[in-house]
């Protein structure tokens, strides 16, 4: 027997009678040429490496992006197959003692990275998890990434790999193979694959965050970021080095930046209280379609539509992380101009 996810996309299960499982949550027969236990999906790590029930973490479970680029569908329900950039459709399909993560899909390809920096303990394949990546971090956490197409080249055992590395590309490999490409993505404590958590609580501050490109500093590669992923109106945007995360990533929309890929609603870059004066910091607000949020991107500068003339600028050409973006007349110079690119 199977999650109802696994096998909804299949033909054969338009016509498979529904059935109640023990946990109350609908399920279905499973799917012809399923493998059966699955190092993804069910309670077993046939083949994993990791020596079995090691010292308990030393700190809570935590993730410091979400693990793919571009739109997505994460968790299982009826608009599983419909990807946005928003979050508004997801949910967790962790079931205790039967689905041990949550599964994420997205157009096949879609690039997979690492949701938190640690080290890999386990890269390659297996007929269950397909390829699949498990990485540690320093507490002991193990995030977990299987039926990927293909893993990157940086993904080797051993390895020390940060937040926002490739990890390989969206799939169906394993026993997913010929299912609906998606990420299955778990989070547990080093050698007990059972003792996982659900990953939803950790995923969902970072679901809207999942699209968008950077704004690299030409002046000293950093990027324009939302401090400590703190997504409210009137948060100053500032400079931290570039890692990739969903604090650092905006979508472009005509002439409107928001964060990350959030489309409805959501939080766009601002001239503070509409204020056209040199010096008036760049912020967070609602996204309204009002001037203030106005900046054409031309010549890699962000020129303000409310105060023309004016541009998006590191104050006093600081380098240090923290340094803060501010309003200045546009002078063509590195501290403003940016890049906008895909951190991949
Ligand atoms: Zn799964």
């Amino acid at each position: 027997m199977r999650l109802h996810h696994l096998g909804t996309w299949m033909a054969v299960a338009a016509a498979t009678a529904l059935a109640l499982g023990s946990t109350g949550c609908v399920v279905e027969d499973e799917p012809a040429g399923d493998l059966g236990l699955d190092e993804a999906d069910g309670l077993q790590i046939e083949d994993d490496p990791d020596p079995g029930y090691l010292a308990a973490p030393s700190c809570p479970p935590r993730i410091h992006r979400y693990p793919l680029v571009n739109a997505y569908n994460n968790g299982y329900d009826a608009s599983w197959n419909t990807f946005t950039c928003t979050g508004h459709l997801g949910n967790s399909d962790f079931i205790a003692g039967q689905h041990l993560g949550n599964d994420i899909f997205a157009p096949r390809g879609t690039p997979v990275v690492v949701a938190k920096a640690g080290r890999v303990i386990n890269a390659g394949y297996t007929s269950i998890g397909g390829n699949r990546v498990s990485i540690v971090d320093e507490c002991g956490w193990v995030t977990y990434y299987a039926h990927l197409d293909s893993i990157a080249s940086g993904m080797v055992v051993g390895a020390q790999v940060p937040t926002g590395a490739l990890v390989g590309t969206l799939g169906d490999t394993g026993s997913a193979q010929g299912t609906a490409p998606h990420l299955h993505f778990s989070v547990y404590p080093e050698g007990n694959y059972n003792g996982g958590v659900d990953p939803f609580p950790l995923l969902k501050k970072y679901l809207p965050t999942a699209c968008g490109s950077t704004y690299r500093s030409h002046m000293n590669g950093k990027c324009i970021d939302v401090p400590s992923a703190n997504f409210v109106a009137g948060q100053r945007v500032k400079m931290w080095d570039c890692n990739g995360s969903g604090a650092q990533r905006w979508r472009r929309v005509g002439n409107v930046h928001r964060t990350g890929g959030d489309m409805v609603g959501g939080l766009c870059m601002d001239v503070a209280g509409g204020n056209p004066a040199n010096l008036t910091p760049i912020q967070l607000w609602h996204c309204n379609g009002a001037t203030p949020q106005a900046f054409q991107y031309v010549n890699k500068e962000l020129r303000s539509v409310l105060a023309p003339g004016k541009c998006v600028d590191i104050a006093g050409w600081n380098s240090a992380n923290g340094a803060e973006l501010i309003l200045w007349p546009c002078t063509g110079a590195a501290n403003q101009r940016w890049d906008y690119i895909n951190p991949i």
